[in-house]
């Protein structure tokens, strides 16, 4: 691929990279992600995509811009409260690289679209608050065999892993789902703002490893980050063979399953 003088000076500091390097920017060039969530984990990761430079970013999320979202929500502004999350995620974006083309899909992630939507793309980043969505996305990610790089937070810790055949799957470290008021949301427990940027960050990072095909793969573990203790933990996660979906007498073969649910969104 040729780059144009401007794209030589934008890129500058990857290409320098002997990991990167022209071969590695081009790729990112014309790599598709989805990122599943423009909220407190997709700003920062959604920034940093778009000016990595990675070539088409699809965005999922129903939402609008809310006052109580901008203390960590960093891709939305203040006049924008009440705009489409998409909308503004697009308009950010073209302002920090208009290269990258963002992809709105402003619908709720549901068992009905999720194929559809996840087909369209090479890497899944999974950013949503809710258990039902992160199932969701794990099985369509799994079934149509993409990589899944997904990453949480509540109050001062994260979690982050990265969700590839033939390595672990979610349902290997969380078999079903935990039972409604059984789980705290950012909104009911809080969340430092800084902290969804850290691990949105380092989801980041990860997706541009899976894209570029450096480093070492965070597939088979978990990273445990405690904000509080300044403490960074990865620990191995072990495939699980009575998983019932990555497992060898699997019992999820479609997202049927999902379609009683009545999904929270993202
Ligand atoms: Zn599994």
């Amino acid at each position: 691929m040729d780059f144009s003088e401007d794209q030589i000076r934008r890129y500058a500091r990857h290409i320098l990279l002997p990991e990167v390097g022209g071969v590695g920017q081009a790729r990112l060039l014309g790599a598709k992600v989805l990122a599943i969530g423009a909220g407190g984990l997709g700003s920062p990761l959604i920034l940093y995509l778009a000016a990595a430079g990675v070539g088409t970013i699809g965005v999922v999320d129903d939402d609008r811009v809310d006052l109580s979202n901008l203390q960590r929500q960093v891709l939305h502004t203040t006049d924008r409260v009440g705009v489409d999350k998409v909308a503004s995620a697009a308009e950010t974006v073209a302002a920090i690289n208009p290269e990258v083309r963002i992809v709105p899909h402003r619908v709720r992630l549901t068992a009905d679209n999720a194929s559809d939507l996840i087909g369209g793309y090479d890497l899944v980043a999974d950013g949503s608050d809710n258990f039902p969505t992160r199932f969701l996305v794990n099985d369509a990610c799994r079934l149509l065999n993409k990589t899944l790089v997904s990453a949480a937070v509540l109050r001062f810790d994260g979690q982050l892993a990265t969700f590839r055949a033939p390595g672990p799957c979610y349902r290997c470290l969380y078999p079903t789902e935990p039972p409604e008021g059984e789980t705290e949301s950012c909104a009911q427990a809080g969340v430092l703002g800084a902290m969804a940027g850290t691990m949105g960050s380092l989801q980041a990072v990860e997706v541009l490893k899976e894209l570029l095909g450096i480093g070492e793969s965070l597939s088979g573990s978990l990273l445990i980050v405690d904000g509080l203790a300044t403490a960074f933990r990865k620990v191995r996660l072990p495939r699980d063979p009575a998983c019932a979906l990555c497992g060898p007498n699997a019992t999820i073969h479609d997202l049927a399953a999902h379609r009683s649910l009545d999904h929270a969104g993202v």
